[in-house]
C-alpha cells in the first residue's frame, strides 16, 4: 500500500475539467508578511482554469519548508516584484 500515496484528483476541483497535466510549477506563498517563491514543485496542472493540484507528499514538504519559516540564507536566488495598490488604481478612475 506504499505505491497509492499520491491522491490527486482525476478532473479539475475547481472547475471540473478532465484536462489535467503533469508539470513542475513555482508558486508563490505568503509567510507573515515575506512573499517567498517555492520552485521545483511537481504538481498536476488544470489546462482549462491553471489551478495548481498537489500529491499529500508534496504538500508536507511545503509544510516542513513554513516551518522552517523560509529562511533568506536557504534561498537559491532573489527576486523583487513590482508592488499595486487597487485603490490607488481607483482613484485614477475617478479622475474627469
Ligand atoms: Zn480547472
Amino acid at each position: 500500500m506504499t505505491d497509492d500515496m499520491q491522491q490527486l484528483p482525476e478532473t479539475c476541483e475547481q472547475c471540473g475539467s478532465a484536462n489535467l497535466r503533469k508539470d513542475i510549477v513555482r508558486s508563490a506563498f505568503w509567510h507573515n508578511d515575506r512573499l517567498v517563491v517555492v520552485e521545483d514543485i511537481p504538481a498536476l496542472v488544470c489546462e482549462n482554469c491553471h489551478e495548481q493540484f498537489y500529491d499529500d507528499a508534496t504538500v508536507v514538504l511545503i509544510d516542513l519548508m513554513r516551518g522552517d519559516g523560509f529562511p533568506p540564507e536557504a534561498a537559491q536566488s532573489e527576486l523583487s516584484v513590482p508592488v499595486f495598490s487597487l485603490q490607488q488604481r481607483a482613484k485614477g478612475m475617478s479622475q474627469p
